[in-house]
């Protein structure tokens, strides 16, 4: 399979060099030049199917041309290591619980699967892979948990002093191995800043084997397929139109879904939901796409201002925006709706974390606008991992899962750094 850039259809490349470089030389994302489509008896099978059986058949699909079917097995084993089921909320509205992996979120199974795939690609050469990531809290403990112990892969993480709250760094700064955290005295722009110069210093590139594994490589994106299939083949047979609600700030979820509904899944409806970080769901609305500086809320690992994701959407409909504003219907909602949002599902016995309340009230807007869907909802957090937000709403305490508090106990481990470029380079000449 070719990987071309949304900038320009032209530029195509191999799996191995989309993976490790991760954006086009262009600053376009790669994309699979051809979406290959599932026979529908297949589809229907996979209601027998268990999750790895399921991923065998999708990620097959996709990457058979350039990997074995044994490390295609591999791959997905490696991924599902958890299960991702539904559960029924209300009659016709279904969670999709995302966030049994081992940080608690959806981005654990992306991150999984970015690091072994990172690990086969580069399995015969004798350089160490170093992957660097800046971060602001979840995506730093979703890669570090993914890549841990991952042979030929190294992981430097660079997150922002006292900016990360405390349960997100003890998921990424106690885990030694092969991860590696440093705490940069500065901002979480800082951060990235000294990680994209790392990768414009010709010197280090000439040294070191330097590589992202940021949201945008195909690598986290496509794998979170998978959960869509997985999800309708557990829903019960019916002949009601399927709707997903997606909480999405990147909006590389959401894409996914589609990935999944075009290569046959028969996905009737999306629902994008935001919180006031509403650029997409104007632009769904009929504005042209505007970018906007992010505000700050409840649901934060969706405050995105700019979704870095949304070239991948137009691309995935080939540009046709009416298509695009059809298929995907977009919802926004304030701190306070999100808040009532977990109120009003509490009765019912189930508890939302504020990403997965966003998905839930523009689901149920939805299916109130256009009756006659069975709805799904993607729970992408654990509500334990918004703790203070979930237990005010409440007014309970929540019990947090053994696999939270296990990070709670671990040591803090990082190395000290300040922001200037000339101590990470040294920092980094030093590794090898
Ligand atoms: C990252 C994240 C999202 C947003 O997903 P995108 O793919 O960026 O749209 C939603 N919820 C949670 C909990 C997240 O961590």
């Amino acid at each position: 399979m070719k990987y071309y850039s949304t900038n320009n259809h032209k530029h195509q490349v191999g799996l191995s060099e989309a993976v490790i470089k991760g954006l086009a030389p262009d600053n376009g994302l790669y994309m699979p030049e051809r979406i290959p489509v599932l026979p529908n008896d297949l589809i229907e099978k996979m209601s027998e199917m268990s999750f790895r059986e399921i991923g065998y058949a999708v990620i097959g699909a996709l990457f058979s041309e350039d990997l074995t079917e044994k490390q295609i097995h591999e791959l997905v084993d490696h991924t599902l290591s958890f299960d991702a089921p539904i559960v029924e909320v209300e009659e016709d509205v279904y969670s999709l619980e995302l966030f049994h992996g081992p940080t608690l979120a959806f981005k654990d199974v992306g991150a999984r699967f970015c690091s072994k795939l990172m690990s086969m690609l580069v399995e015969d050469k004798s350089k160490t892979l170093r992957v660097l990531v800046a971060t602001s809290g979840d995506t730093g403990s979703a890669v570090a948990n993914g890549f841990l112990g991952v042979p030929g892969v190294e992981v430097i993480i660079l997150f922002p002093r006292g900016k990360v709250s405390k349960l997100q760094e003890k998921q990424f700064t106690t885990l030694g191995q092969n991860i590696t955290a440093l705490e940069v005295e500065g901002v979480f722009d800082d951060c990235q800043t000294l990680v994209k110069q790392a990768f414009l210093d010709r010197e280090l590139n000439e040294k070191l084997m330097l590589t992202s594994a940021n949201s945008i490589n195909i690598a986290r994106w496509i794998p979170q397929s998978l959960y869509y299939f997985y999800a309708f083949s557990r829903l019960p047979k019916m002949s009601k139109k399927v709707a997903f609600a997606v909480p999405s700030g990147n909006f590389g979820n959401i894409g996914a879904g589609i990935l999944a509904q075009q290569m046959g899944l028969p996905i009737a409806q999306f629902v994008a939901a935001t919180n006031v970080n509403k650029v997409v769901p104007e632009y769904l609305h009929g504005s042209p796409f505007k970018a906007m500086p992010s505000i700050p809320t409840v649901s934060n690992s969706m405050d995105v201002g700019n979704p870095s994701n949304f070239p991948r959407l137009l691309a995935l409909y080939e540009g046709d925006e009416k298509r695009l504003r059809e298929n995907v219907k977009g919802y926004f909602y304030t701190d306070e709706q999100t808040v009532e949002g977990i109120q009003a599902i509490q009765p019912k016995g189930y508890i939302l974390d504020p990403h997965g309340a966003v998905g839930y009230l523009g689901l149920k807007d939805y299916m109130a606008e256009n009756p006659g869907y069975v709805g799904v909802f993607l729970e992408t957090a654990h509500p334990g991992k918004f703790r203070d937000v979930v237990e005010e709403a409440l007014g309970e305490k929540l019990v947090l899962p053994e696999r939270l508090a296990v990070f709670l106990q671990g040591e803090k481990q990082v190395i000290p750094m300040g922001k200037g470029f000339d101590e990470f380079k040294g920092f980094l000449e030093g590794l090898d």
